[in-house]
């Protein structure tokens, strides 16, 4: 039976243990969020204050030519490609996530009119349960668009191939659930979405830097995530979006600011689009912001996906082992899929008062989150974790359980 000391021992045996040194994480907590906010690399203070002082400060509107402001959201996304399974010139860091979303489902859609002069196609696929945004963003388009669209629901991932048929326009799924943590079979769903005459759009918020993506591979359409997860960037940071490369010819969207014309600086009325990814861009980012997500990207060059993926299996493993067996007298359901082809990088439980035990967590500097309906989401990021912290924290949970030591009246705050 695993105990501390044997998680010890896993942790003097982790090839990527002296990652966790790259960050800032304090003394007294246990960080299991980093899928909603990832830590602070311990080099963005320094970054932060080079941007501030240097180059805002001293070289002023200088720096968008020295310091290269005007090419981060392209250098970013090469930096980031790889991780996704992307090539160079396919991916820019900028705007948020929604607004990327808003970008690729408009782009597909309008590829799909144009090809399709009955206009047959009127159907968006997705999950019920995506991430709310994802769903608001497409029915706010579909709705402005006013030409008929529908969002087609599903209620669990093995629906999608009955309902990708060929009234369907675009599939616009999540990869891996932000609440369930299933992880969905991007090259098996792509397929069957292709089959169908059907564009992908792929939300890789809970995806990118947490498990291996092969856009490439899976012949994926388009792809939009979050750099403030699993990639570290920072609170808010820039999100980013890829175009598949054979799309990019195609590729339209309505946001088409200056940013995204080929000439931004010829100041000329009429929109030209840029030939390469920039035409993704609309205005002018939050530079400081944008230039931390360096930060983070920076040190997943130190490892790899296959490295880190590993890990992240055996720290989900060892959470939902040790939580299964130490809380067996409580009733805590594991949402999360056992099996690892199907799992993220966080694990969920549910339970009756998964909001008041997450708020006792959270004193006790155990920080998770909650999500509705009672599920107590634990996320765990290999660049910084260890199995040691894997332990102490189902050690808390398991105390909390047994002594009841939360207050079944807590009031959800505004963030939950
Ligand atoms: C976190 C998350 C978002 C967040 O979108 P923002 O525009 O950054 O607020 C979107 N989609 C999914 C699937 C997410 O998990």
């Amino acid at each position: 039976m695993t105990n501390r000391e044997a998680c010890l021992a896993m942790d003097q045996n982790d090839g990527l243990a002296s990652l966790r040194n790259e960050f800032v994480l304090p003394e007294d907590v246990i960080y299991l969020d980093g899928n909603s906010l990832g830590a602070r690399p311990r080099a963005a203070l320094d970054r932060a204050r080079q941007v501030v002082e240097q180059e805002w400060g001293v070289d002023l509107i200088r720096s968008w030519n020295k310091a290269g402001w005007f090419d981060l959201p392209v250098k970013l996304g090469d930096k980031l490609a790889p991780l996704i399974g992307a090539g160079p010139g396919e991916v820019v860091v900028s705007d948020s996530t929604s607004i990327n979303l808003f970008k690729a489902l408009a782009a597909a859609l309008n590829i799909q009119a144009g090809q399709d002069s009955s206009a047959r196609r009127k159907v968006i696929v997705s999950e019920r349960g995506n991430f709310p945004t994802d769903l608001y963003i497409a029915q706010g388009l579909a709705k402005w668009l006013d030409r008929g669209y529908q969002l087609r629901l599903v209620d669990a991932p093995d629906e999608l191939p009955s309902a990708i048929d060929a009234d369907v326009a675009v599939v616009m799924l999540t990869h891996v659930n932000y609440r369930s943590g299933r992880l969905l079979d991007m090259r098996a769903v792509t397929r069957h979405a292709h089959e169908q005459g059907a564009l992908t759009v792929w939300d890789l918020a809970h995806s990118a830097g947490a498990v291996p993506v092969d856009l490439a591979g899976a012949d994926a359409d388009f792809a939009v995530g979050c750099t403030y997860k699993y990639l570290n960037g920072g609170p808010g940071a820039p999100a980013f979006i890829w175009v598949a490369p054979r799309l990019l010819p195609r590729f339209s969207h309505p946001l088409s600011g200056w940013w995204g014309h080929a000439r931004p600086f010829a100041m000329q009325a009429g929109f030209q689009p840029c030939p390469t990814i920039r035409s993704a861009l609309c205005g002018t980012q939050p530079t400081v912001s944008l230039a931390l997500v360096e930060c983070g990207l920076d040190l997943f060059a130190r490892t790899d996906m296959r490295a880190l993926r590993k890990k992240s299996l055996a720290l989900t493993d060892l959470f939902i082992d040790l939580a299964e067996r130490r809380c067996a007298a409580h009733p805590l359901t594991l949402v999360t899929p056992r099996e690892h082809a199907q799992r993220g990088s966080h694990v969920s439980f549910s339970h009756p008062h998964g909001y008041a035990i997450v708020q006792a967590l959270i004193e006790k500097g155990v920080i998770g989150d909650y999500r509705e309906p009672h599920i107590m989401r634990f996320g765990f990021t290999p660049l910084y974790l260890r199995f040691v912290d894997v332990w102490d924290a189902v050690d808390t949970l398991a105390r909390i359980l047994d002594r009841q030591d939360y207050d079944v009246n807590a009031v959800a705050q505004a963030v939950t």
